[in-house]
C-alpha cells in the first residue's frame, strides 16, 4: 500500500514536472480507410486519429458493436466523405462523443461528379428511392471521390486545414506532412496515367459504382455497374441489360470488391464468359494498408485484365 502510494505520489510528480503543460491530444473519428491514412500521416504524433468503419466492412453500410462505439468516444472531430454514403459515421460520433463533435464531410468540397446512367440504371435508381433504405443507396453525385488521387490531394488540404481549427500549434506540422503527403500521391498519380496509356482495353464493368472517378480521370469506359446499390440484388431485367452492354461493348473483364457478395458478378462472368478479378476500393488490409498501396494494387489489377 505504502509502495503504491509512492509510486502514485511519483508518477503525479514526473508528469507535473517533465511535462506541465501536456494536453490530451484530440480525437479525431475517420469514417474509411483510405481518408484515415492520410489523416492519421497528416496529424503525427498531434492527434489521436481512429478509424471508424473496420476493414473488409462495406463503406455503404455499417452498424457498429458497443466496443467499436468506444473507440470514437470523446471525439472532437469526425471526418466522412459525405455525400449520402457514410452517414453512419455522424450518428456513431455524435452518438458516443455528443453533439459538440465537429463533422467535416469532404466529398461535397471537391466538385463532386455525378453518376452516369450507365453506372446507376434507371430501374435500379427508382427502386432505391424509397425512405429507409439511405444506408444502402448512392445519391447522384458520386461519393468515392478517393479512388481520384487528383482530388484527394485537395482532400489532405481540406483535413490540414480541420486539423488547424482544432489543434492551432499543430499547424505548421500538418501543413509539412500534408505537403509530403501529396508529393506522394502526385507521384502515384503520374506513374497510373503512364501505365494506363499502355493498356489495349479501356472497358469495364464493376461490381458497384465506386471506380467512376478512376475511369474519369485515367479515360477508361465503365459500361455497366452490376450492383449500383450496394446490399440490394439487381433485378433480372437489370442483369439482361448489364449482360447486353458487356457484349455490345467487347468488354473484356469483369471486377467484383471483397466487401461485398461475389456471387452475382460470378454468374454474369459465367454467363458472358468473361474473366472475374478483384479491385479493392476501401483497403486497410494486408497488402493495400496504405492509400498509395491500395490505389497501386488496383492499378495492378487493373492492368492485369486490360493489358
Ligand atoms: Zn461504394
Amino acid at each position: 500500500m505504502r509502495y503504491l502510494t509512492a509510486l502514485l505520489l511519483l508518477c503525479t510528480a514526473c508528469n507535473t514536472k517533465t511535462d506541465p503543460g501536456v494536453k490530451p491530444k484530440a480525437r479525431v473519428a475517420v469514417s474509411i480507410f483510405p481518408l484515415f491514412d492520410l489523416a492519421r500521416r497528416v496529424a503525427g504524433d498531434r492527434l489521436d486519429v481512429v478509424l471508424v468503419l473496420p476493414p473488409g466492412r462495406s463503406e455503404h453500410s455499417y452498424d457498429p458493436t458497443p466496443k467499436e462505439m468506444a473507440k470514437v468516444a470523446d471525439a472532437k472531430l469526425g471526418v466522412s466523405v459525405g455525400l449520402q454514403m457514410d452517414e453512419w459515421l455522424e450518428r456513431i460520433v455524435k452518438g458516443a462523443a455528443g453533439q459538440g463533435v465537429t463533422i467535416v464531410q469532404l466529398g461535397p468540397k471537391l466538385n463532386p461528379r455525378k453518376m452516369t446512367h450507365d453506372e446507376v440504371g434507371d430501374e435500379a435508381a427508382d427502386e432505391a428511392r424509397p425512405a429507409g433504405e439511405a444506408e444502402h443507396h448512392h445519391g447522384p453525385q458520386d461519393p468515392h471521390f478517393w479512388l481520384d488521387p487528383v482530388r484527394t490531394q485537395q482532400a489532405v488540404d481540406l483535413l490540414v486545414d480541420a486539423f488547424t481549427t482544432l489543434d492551432k500549434e499543430g499547424a505548421a506540422g500538418f501543413r509539412q506532412r500534408g505537403d509530403a503527403i501529396k508529393a506522394s500521391i502526385a507521384t502515384l498519380h503520374q506513374s497510373i496515367e503512364a501505365r494506363v496509356k499502355t493498356w489495349t482495353h479501356k472497358t469495364i464493368v464493376t461490381f458497384h459504382g465506386s471506380m467512376g472517378y478512376y475511369a474519369e480521370r485515367y479515360g477508361l469506359t465503365i459500361a455497366a455497374v452490376i450492383e449500383p446499390f450496394p446490399g440490394r440484388e439487381p433485378t433480372a431485367k437489370y442483369l439482361t441489360e448489364v449482360l447486353a452492354a458487356l457484349k455490345k461493348t467487347n468488354t473484356v473483364a469483369l471486377f467484383s470488391e471483397p466487401q461485398l457478395e461475389k456471387r452475382p458478378a460470378q454468374v454474369i462472368a459465367d454467363q458472358a464468359k468473361v474473366k472475374l478479378f478483384e479491385i479493392d476500393p476501401v483497403g486497410g488490409t494486408a497488402g493495400v494498408d496504405t492509400y498509395e498501396k491500395l490505389l497501386g494494387h488496383d492499378t495492378d489489377v487493373l492492368e492485369q485484365a486490360l493489358k
